[in-house]
């Protein structure tokens, strides 16, 4: 029988499916290096954090900072993970300009945290999935290499030799490059949440290779695998992997076999392309560090780390809808950062103790419209703003909320109130009232105004009372007009239709 279903396709095997793993390190916020005195800090001049221990010069010892250790635990309550309670520094062998000692201090077979998972959200669908962890252990991170300030050498800045890392290694769970993008993101959150991490993609706190393969679906042995390097936004994480899958399975397609290898991002030409394949895999004899005990978690260390949790965005997430009364909507965009998080709490507890449903959502609204909206824009400004330094504290804020609650703003004044609260440290009361934005809901005031614009339009009320009921827009607009200040809309209505009803 002749085909109505348009072209078939070439090949009958079943549809591909993507699987991907993704290794993710994160630059720890550390005051010092994991192994020196030496400032992690990012930013500072180049080769000016190098101390003899960052260098590794013969002789220099490394002592291991407890600092780092701490922040890895928040990360391993947060993920579920099983804590080593003593795990192995070693040496990993390799040569390269960024790596003065020759080897980085890295886990290899016992990692300080494993087996734990991040939960993903799909906002779209509200589908929720576990991630499996296979691993996140401690490294040391290594120089940089600088290639485009001169185009005729390549420069080493040491100043990251040594800042702690956490690599974070997931099992081969995620199916799209959507779902990488999700996990990556969830990941970016929570590090920042437990300010571990400023999880900045960009500046290289935050970075990612994703481990590629496809499969036929309903098979259960893995494809060939390559890793995809150089990504740098969560976005390009997305694209790299759409655009490696879609190679390899046109390669499969086409009967040819997937090399394993690994493979740089071009961002540029929107394409993957070999780096090194397997055969030229380094053997980095991996040996303990004879110059580093085990790290060692005790059970006070432990107790410490756990006191130290703050509530997680998840579980804040949850109460915000169970306890507030908030839209699942509005409670994920004032938990994807914890200091939003915290301005708004502190704003509705401002507000009231035992808040209302109603109360929370206007705080919400507020937080979610003009707080972003002034941290948006003050991106890429000389003055680029953050909520922990809002200029409009909590109090303030709340009275400004309350203000509208009570009918006392217009939503366009409540706005213009709140932005001359940026820059004006009156309350609202008092800059609502020097601005002449008050809304006028007394009678006496009113009424003289909603009678002389009845009068003066007889024709209009006459057809009001015929059965034109949408007249009353018109005679709002008219005592709006005519009235000396900012009338209460509501009250104006209420008014008119008790005297066009007589
Ligand atoms: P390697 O030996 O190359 O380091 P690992 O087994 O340690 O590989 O895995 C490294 C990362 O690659 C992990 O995130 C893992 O989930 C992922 N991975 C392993 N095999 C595959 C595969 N066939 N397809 C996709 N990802 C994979
Ligand atoms: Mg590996």
């Amino acid at each position: 029988m002749a085909s109505h279903h348009g072209p078939q396709p070439t090949d009958h095997g079943p549809p591909f499916e993507t699987v991907i793993g993704l290794e993710v390190h994160a630059q720890l916020r550390t005051a010092s290096k994991a192994f020196s005195p030496d400032a992690a800090a990012f930013g500072a001049p180049p080769n000016t954090h190098v101390d003899p221990v960052s260098l590794g010069h013969p002789g220099t010892l490394p002592v291991f900072n407890a600092a780092v250790v701490r922040e890895t635990l928040l990360l391993g309550l947060a993920t579920k993970s099983a804590i080593a309670r003593r795990s192995v520094l070693a040496r990993k062998h390799y040569f390269y300009p960024d790596l003065p000692k020759g080897y980085q201090i890295s886990q290899y077979e016992t990692p300080i945290l494993s087996g734990g998972h991040v939960t993903i959200r799909d906002e779209d669908s509200g589908e929720t999935r576990a991630v499996a962890l296979t691993r996140i252990h401690l490294e040391e991170d290594a120089g940089k290499l600088v290639h485009d300030l001169d185009p005729t050498a390549t420069l080493v800045d040491h100043n990251r030799c040594g800042v702690p890392l956490l690599e974070i290694v997931s099992e081969p769970d995620l199916r799209t490059p959507r779902e990488a993008a999700l996990y990556l993101q969830e990941i970016r959150r929570l590090v920042r949440w437990l300010g571990i991490c400023d999880g900045n993609m960009e500046e290289g706190s935050l970075r990612c290779d994703a481990n590629v393969s496809v499969r036929r679906v309903g098979s259960d042995t893995l494809g060939t695998k390559t890793e995809v390097k150089n990504l740098n936004s969560i976005r390009g994480v997305e694209r790299a992997i759409a655009y490696e899958a879609a190679r390899q399975i046109a390669l499969v397609e086409r009967g040819e076999a997937v090399v394993q290898e690994t493979r740089l991002w071009d961002a540029d030409r929107a394409e993957t392309r070999s780096m090194r394949s397997k055969e030229e895999a380094m053997d980095y004899r991996y040996v303990p560090d004879p110059d580093l005990p085990p790290v060692v978690v005790t059970d006070a260390v432990l107790a410490e780390a756990r006191a130290a949790m703050p509530e997680l965005p998840d579980a804040r997430r949850m109460r915000y809808v169970d306890a507030l009364g908030l839209p699942t909507y509005d409670a994920a965009v004032l938990t994807e950062e914890r200091s939003l998080a915290e301005y708004f709490e502190a704003t509705l507890t401002a507000l009231n103790a035992s808040p209302s449903a109603d109360e929370a959502k206007a705080v919400s609204n507020v937080v979610m419209g003009d707080v972003l909206r002034t941290l948006n824009e003050s991106q890429g400004t000389e003055q680029k703003l953050a909520v922990a330094v809002f200029p409009i504290e909590p109090a303030r804020l709340a009275a400004l909320v309350r203000m509208r609650l009570d009918d006392q703003l217009s939503s366009t004044a409540a706005t213009e109130v709140f932005d001359a609260m940026l820059t004006d440290k009156a309350a609202p009361g008092v800059i609502a009232q020097v601005r002449d934005l008050l809304q006028v809901s007394d009678d006496d005031a009113l009424v003289p105004v909603v009678e002389e614009i009845l009068a003066a339009n007889p024709k209009q009320v006459d057809a009001f009372r015929a059965g034109k009921q949408q007249v009353v827009g018109f005679f709002i607009g008219q005592v709006m007009r005519a009235f000396p200040g900012a009338p209460d809309p509501k009250r104006v209505r209420a008014l008119l239709l008790e005297r066009l009803a007589d």
